[in-house]
């Protein structure tokens, strides 16, 4: 399928299933899968599966390599590779999903969730055989797969407006725990806008991201307290040099805690004696923007003009 109409079908399809996704997500979320015995002598036992046996040594579908115990994200497909070694191999780990070990023999580098502690195999590094010099090499009996269009449904999403959207994304895709970005448009009536139409004002929608993050590694209360700190929720309609109203600040909640966590934290940063003026709405369509407004900042090498970290709330603080 053509990248973009598949893309405005992942937002339908998110749109869709906003409803029902959440009670999905909090049983997944707090329970472990139970074992299998043979998955038990991998996961559990530290066993090895095989050479050439598991389901996805070969796999090359776009998609989240899983804990198959605990659901967190561990892998990207992106970072798959063929190594001929027989296992799943891959370059990267999602930042600090995956935590090394000295093995019990002494000379090799143990992998487990960090999340569950599952075994998942063994990382070697200086092998040269992709340009980062680092091979996961992984069981395919301790992983689980989320296909690209399933990955808002399995984990959970927050919607933030702050000015330019690159500038938003720029820090909150940098979070722990964040597994996805998607810069575009929302709280508008026109239905599939394009940045000329955000841009005339006309539609009413503000430039947003969308985050889809894994609550197994962060909160939307974390991802909410960087949002406030990487733009200027004082600013009404503009952000820095960008005025217009789809550069307002507001929070699009999906859920009545997201509400409940964002009105805590203005509370907090109006008692500080920050004039906020974020807006709270409940979620409406979320229409992804254009391919050639993707991971700007990242594509480019620059840091944005709009946006600059300004620290609002204490460390460790609870408001
Ligand atoms: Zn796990």
């Amino acid at each position: 399928m053509h990248r973009a109409s598949l893309t405005v079908l992942l937002g339908l399809i998110t749109l869709a299933q906003t409803g029902f996704t959440l009670t999905l997500q909090e049983n997944s979320m707090n329970e472990w899968r139970k074992l299998t015995p043979k998955e038990e002598q991998v996961i559990v036992q530290k066993g090895t599966e095989a050479p050439f046996t598991g389901r996805f040594d070969k796999f090359k579908t776009e998609g989240l390599y899983t804990c198959r115990r605990c659901g967190a994200a561990l892998y990207r497909s992106e970072d798959k590779f063929d190594s001929g070694c027989g296992w799943p191999s891959f370059d990267a780990e999602i930042p600090g999903a995956v935590k090394r070990l000295k093995d019990p023999d002494g000379q090799r580098i143990e992998i487990e969730c960090v999340h569950c502690s599952a075994h998942l195999g063994h990382v070697f590094t200086g092998e040269k055989m992709t340009a980062r010099n680092t091979r996961h090499c992984v069981n395919s009996i301790s992983m689980d797969f989320v296909p690209q269009a399933d990955i808002a449904k399995q984990f959970e999403r927050a919607i933030f407006a702050g000015g330019c959207f690159w500038g938003v994304e720029y820090y909150l895709q940098k979070a722990p725990g964040v597994l996805r970005t998607t810069v575009g448009y929302t709280g508008g009536k026109t239905v599939k806008p394009t940045y000329q139409q955000v841009c005339a004002h006309g539609s009413g929608h503000a430039e947003a991201v969308e985050v889809v993050y894994d609550p197994r590694r962060t909160s939307f209360e974390k991802i909410a307290r960087l949002f406030f700190e990487t733009h200027d929720p004082t600013e009404l309609n503009r952000q820095g040099p960008d005025v217009g109203d789809q550069y307002r600040s507001e929070i699009f909640y999906l859920t009545p805690e997201q509400k409940e966590i964002s009105k805590k934290l203005i509370k907090a940063l109006k008692n500080k004696g920050w004039a906020v003026v974020t807006r709270l709405t409940p979620a409406v369509a979320f229409w992804p923007g254009e391919e050639y407004h993707r991971d700007y900042y990242l594509r480019n090498g620059k840091t944005p003009y709009c946006h600059r970290p300004v620290p609002r709330f204490e460390k460790g603080e609870n408001p």
